[in-house]
Parts: C-alpha cells; structure tokens; sequence
C-alpha cells in the first residue's frame, strides 16, 4: 500500500477492484519519516475498495 512519500509526481495509481487510477500531480515535500500527514504510527497510505493501489 502506497504512502504519500512513495507516490512520486506522474506516477499513476490504480485499484484494481473498481478501476480507478489517480495521477500525482504535486509529490508530498516532507521527505522526512515523522512526515506531519501521519499523527498517528500508521504512515498515511491510500487504498481503494478496501485494498492498497497498485503502481501502474
Ligand atoms: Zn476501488
């Protein structure tokens, strides 16, 4: 499951339940571990249909 430190600019992701496919327009700038988008221990990830998107 990708998190936003993973998603990189003009990748594209896709779910591979439904279909949908999202591009990375601007890529996270925080590079660091304790990234600010992820308060709790769980880094922020993006899912779809209850699974992680998949790298196209
Ligand atoms: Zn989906």
């Amino acid at each position: 499951m990708p998190t936003c430190h993973d998603m990189k600019k003009d990748e594209i992701y896709v779910c591979n339940k439904c279909g949908l496919e999202l591009k990375v327009v601007h890529e996270c700038e925080d590079t660091s571990e304790d990234c600010g988008c992820h308060p709790s221990a769980d880094p922020c990830t993006f899912s779809c249909c209850g699974e992680g998107l998949q790298r196209k």
